[in-house]
């Protein structure tokens, strides 16, 4: 092979001059322009030795490659996406997107110090914790609170403080996975309690948790069957059967609520899930949930119960590994304030909103998105309006369809799946569904800041060459 063809590939220094390459600097650093630029002079090399001598040196190519380098390179790797899936809590894609009010709340300590651990009445040192408690005892009627990381620390926290070599009586029907590895009888383990396990799958009754009491028995324990429902001849022991069993043995009784509901949906045509507060009412002395779930909140997990119950909790040391940080905390404290309104609760969180917005004006917003983004469409794309139904997600209500509508997107000359892909790959990602052979966009999680990135991704797709079904 020649030589001559290397020969013509200019110097790095050249290249940084060109008139397309030269204005990166002004948006990128130096050196990740130069590593883009050696890159794809790299891989042009190795495209020659392979090629032979009759390939030239291309300059459109070599640009276009220094490019797309570039923008792989600068690009986050944790970065917006658009669900479209209608899932409205999808774990995958970071489950609830937080109120305007709570960006702001992280805004607000994000640069600057904060009172996060420092009273301000008396000088001395305060503890993170009291900035939710008193509003998550005002919410739930509880006597006490604690925020921790996720539910799943607050479980393992509560059961390590309330249990540790003792037994914890739980259902055969409740021991469950949540996913991402998070099993009740592994989370048991490791918090040094024994399980009891009784009833069975589909049946269990309080006369069961009677018989395992002995002097051992810490704790009766609920889970809430977040992700799957048993249905048939199933029985399950309300909380307060078993806070009435529990009171007459003087076994505190536990519940990991999963999702945590602050506000009663049934007026929306969403039942079946109890408020925090009526789960307290009912005997439950300690109720965990997650922050990120229904609450519409940033990742936590919410213990509410009994003072006595919390109190050591408070002192474990294993808080210090689960303590929240302060810029969930920030959005936490300020989502749960919304709460103190409940119609401005269900405007300003967007997964209340999302989750109750009716059918009816499901079906106007696709109007209304399909005319917009017809303004400045691609010619080969074509949106279709369908109705459908979505699921609520992330562990709530694993039953509950709810009616919504759809916009199917067909891209000429690509198969649902092609079209799929591209759009996964595009500059901001969006996250459909495929059914029965159709690529849809379920018009219930497309938020409004969504729509001109939905508009570019379209034609972003459309435009690129199909790839490979991955
Ligand atoms: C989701 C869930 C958990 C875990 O909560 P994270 O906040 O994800 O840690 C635990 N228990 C139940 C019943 C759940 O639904």
């Amino acid at each position: 092979m020649s030589r001559e063809i290397f020969k013509n590939i200019p110097k790095v220094d050249r290249i940084l001059e060109w008139p397309e390459i030269a204005p990166l600097l002004a948006k990128q650093s130096r050196p990740e322009v130069l590593k883009a630029v050696r890159h794809a002079l790299d891989a042009l090399r190795d495209r020659l030795r392979q090629g032979g001598s009759n390939q030239a040196f291309d300059r459109e190519s070599l640009i276009a490659s220094v490019l797309a380098e570039l923008s792989q390179r600068v690009a986050p790797s944790l970065r917006a996406v658009i669900n479209g899936t209608g899932v409205v809590v999808h774990t995958n894609l970071g489950r609830s997107p937080l109120a305007d009010a709570a960006e702001t709340a992280i805004m607000n300590v994000t640069t600057r110090y904060s009172n996060l651990e420092y009273n301000l009445e008396n000088g001395q040192r305060g503890r993170r914790n009291s900035h939710v408690e008193a509003l998550v005892c005002e919410l739930t009627g509880a006597e006490a609170a604690l925020a921790v990381n996720n539910n799943a620390a607050a479980v393992m926290l509560a059961l390590s403080s309330l249990a540790a070599n003792r037994q914890v009586v739980v259902s055969r029907g409740e021991l469950v996975e949540i996913g991402g590895s998070f099993r009740i009888p592994d989370v048991m383990r490791q918090s040094g309690a024994t399980l009891v396990e009784v009833g069975t799958t589909n049946r269990t009754h309080a006369r069961d948790y009677q018989t395992a009491v002995c002097d051992a028995t810490a704790l009766f324990l609920k889970v809430h069957t977040s992700n799957f429902a048993v249905v048939g001849f199933t029985a399950e022991t309300s909380i307060r059967e078993l806070a009435a069993l529990g009171q007459a043995s003087g076994i505190p009784v536990m519940l990991d609520a999963g999702s945590g509901c602050l506000l009663d949906l049934s007026p929306y045509g969403i039942c079946g899930e109890a408020t925090i507060r009526q789960h307290l009412q009912d005997g439950a002395d300690v109720v965990t949930f997650s922050g990120d779930k229904l609450l519409g909140g940033p990742q936590a997990g919410i213990i509410a119960g009994k003072r006595a119950l919390l109190e050591p909790m408070k002192q474990h040391p294993l808080l210090r590994a689960f303590r929240m940080d302060k810029l969930s905390l920030a959005a936490l404290e300020a989502t749960l304030r919304l709460y103190r309104d409940q119609r401005q609760a269900l405007k300003e969180i967007p997964t209340l909103r999302m989750l109750t917005t009716p059918a009816g004006e499901l079906s106007q917003r696709a109007d209304k998105i399909i005319r917009r983004l017809r303004r400045s469409l691609h010619p080969a794309v074509t949106l279709l309006k369908q109705r459908g139904e979505s699921s609520a997600g992330g562990g709530s209500f694993p039953l509950l369809q709810l009616e919504t509508t759809l916009i199917e997107v067909r891209i000429d000359a690509l198969t649902p799946q092609q079209i799929e892909s591209a759009l996964r790959r595009t500059t901001t990602a969006v996250i459909g569904r495929i059914q029965r052979e159709r690529f849809l966009l379920d018009v219930r999680t497309l938020l409004d800041q969504d729509l001109p990135q939905l508009a570019e991704a379209l034609a972003e797709a459309a435009a690129a060459p199909a790839t490979e079904q991955t």
